[in-house]
């Protein structure tokens, strides 16, 4: 029997009212094992409300409590990792490797988060004026929300409400519903690390749950990652409404291959970064771009026997590669790009369609695919596919080359792979994309340092964690004080520091 998960609010677990509930799969055997439950508009007021109520008593705590939260909620993590990476991969189907290392990447936020007695102090200027002098703060902007994807239910969950818990405010996070349980645990363990009830709630939901969080007025902040059909929807309505919105979306992340790169090595890059996590990675390398005829010739010989050699198995075998995708609707779609691909004239050199996996036939399961000769104008090229799938665009020229990840409506990630320092450098300046990666194919950046793309892969000016995310989750208040006064009358001239 399918269990039924639950909401977490004001610190405990509430069984959902609505009736409505959407299948949590296990996508190794296509099984329903859970059902996450869709809020009502009421039911996400009440994480709003728990919300709204812990925020004046969690925004006086000083700095470095909360930080002293965020220290043991890191350590109650690190000592629920392998739960936690079991729980994940059982809905997910990434492997359990590649499951810690998401939620690794979680609590490394976290670890940047344990220094916000530091990261959120303000600036002072003595002297501004005569007698004067300026300071500022940066103060927490009350009920923040998350609403995240399936694809990272550690990681990108711990990106936002690490940062903006740490920085005083209180949360409710709306994850993604295929594969909920691992926030759902995330918000038991930061109440066990010492945050007061109502300070972290997750409301599970679909549109009215959503729609609920980026109407409500309490509501001052809201993060996204997700598509980019979604992602531009929330941004236009959570700004109509009056809040700040980040809103990461899709990605097309282009490999550019110069003939001087250590193919080899570059070989070893694309398989790991275009078909780990199944290639549902908003990072993932999704389109290959030798330069010149003699490079692709040279990689598309060493590719092919690596895509065919891909270990697909279950998410818990150590052996594999990678795992299931998430739904068998996702897995259609992928099919269906595939078939688009072909249609469209690319030439399919590795077909994973027909993959079964044996003794698991009714999982969710990929092959690779790799295509060649696939151009700008396929709209298997324009759009994301987001599955097992890699295609390789020739270019003649760097130029060439430099033009397509610079064109494309994405901009999420892109990488050089070459031995020219000079190539690299005037690459990374000219390209238009958010996150480069130079011999380095998934360039994700450090919590410390900030993530996000441009163009349609990013709505909004600002960045997840790091100093944009302090910046993101705060409001800047900056105050003039004078305390000894002259007798200079009134003035009714703009004060300056002429
Ligand atoms: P999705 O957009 O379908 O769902 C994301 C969230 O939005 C979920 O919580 C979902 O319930 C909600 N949602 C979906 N449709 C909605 C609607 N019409 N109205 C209101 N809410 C809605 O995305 P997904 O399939 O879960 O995730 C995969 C996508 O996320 C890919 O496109 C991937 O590239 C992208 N992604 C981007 C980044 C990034 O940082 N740029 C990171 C990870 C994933």
């Amino acid at each position: 029997m399918a269990k039924d998960l639950h909401h977490f609010i004001n610190g405990a677990k509430i069984a959902g009212t609505s009736g409505n509930f959407l299948d949590v799969f296990d996508p190794n055997t296509g099984e329903v094992q859970a059902r996450t439950p869709l809020a009502t508009e009421d039911e996400t007021r009440a994480a709003i409300d728990a919300a709204e109520a812990a925020f004046p008593g969690w925004s006086q705590v000083n700095p470095q409590r909360r930080a002293r939260v965020m220290f043991e909620f890191k350590r109650l993590v690190e000592a629920n990792m392998d739960e936690l990476a079991h729980m994940l991969s059982s809905e997910h189907g990434k492997v359990i490797a590649d499951a810690k290392g998401d939620i690794q990447r979680g609590i490394e936020v976290i670890e940047f988060a344990c220094g916000i007695p530091h990261l959120q102090k303000g600036e002072f200027t003595e002297g501004a004026g005569p007698g004067i002098d300026m300071y500022s703060m940066r103060q927490p902007l009350g009920v923040c929300a998350g609403i995240t994807p399936f694809n990272f239910p550690a990681m990108i969950p711990m990106w936002m409400f690490g940062v903006a818990i740490a920085c005083g405010n209180t949360f409710v996070c709306k994850p993604s519903e295929k594969d909920p349980s691992v926030p759902l645990r995330l918000a038991e363990l930061m109440m066990e690390a010492g945050a007061p009830s109502g300070v972290l709630n997750v409301v599970n939901g679909s549109k009215p749950a959503v729609d609920t969080l980026l109407t409500d007025p309490r509501v001052e902040a809201i993060s996204f990652v997700g598509a980019s059909a979604t992602a531009e929807y929330i941004y236009a309505t959570g700004a109509a409404h009056g809040k700040r919105v980040q809103a990461m979306g899709g990605a097309k992340n282009h490999a550019i291959i110069l003939p001087d790169a250590d193919l080899d090595g570059v070989v070893n890059d694309l398989i790991g970064a275009g078909y780990g996590s199944a290639g549902e990675r908003c990072m993932a390398i999704s389109v290959a771009v030798p330069v010149g005829e003699d490079t692709a010739n040279r990689l598309v010989d060493k590719l092919i026997p690596r895509v065919e050699a891909l270990k697909v198995g279950t998410s818990t075998d150590p052996d594999a590669d990678y795992g299931p995708v998430v739904t068998a609707e996702h897995r259609e779609k992928i099919k269906s790009y595939i078939d688009m691909g072909v249609k469209e004239g690319a030439e399919l050199l590795v077909d994973g369609r027909d993959f079964t996996l044996q003794g698991y036939e009714n999982g969710f399961f990929m092959g690779g695919s790799l295509f060649d000769k696939v151009t700008p104008d396929m709209q298997s090229y324009q759009e994301e596919i987001f599955g097992p799938v890699l295609q390789i665009a020739r270019a003649k020229t760097p130029e060439e080359a430099l033009a397509l990840p610079s064109n494309h409506q994405y901009g999420n990630g892109v990488a050089i792979f070459t031995e020219d320092g000079n190539a690299a450098r005037n690459f990374a300046s000219k390209v238009n994309v958010g996150m480069v990666g130079i011999n380095v194919p998934i360039p994700v950046p450090l919590a410390y340092h900030t993530f996000g793309g441009w163009k349609r892969s990013a709505f909004g000016d600002t960045n997840q964690h790091g100093p944009e995310g302090v910046k993101f989750w705060t409001k800047i208040k900056t105050v003039t004080a004078r305390w000894s006064r002259g007798n200079e009358g009134a003035s009714f001239v703009i004060p300056t520091m002429k």
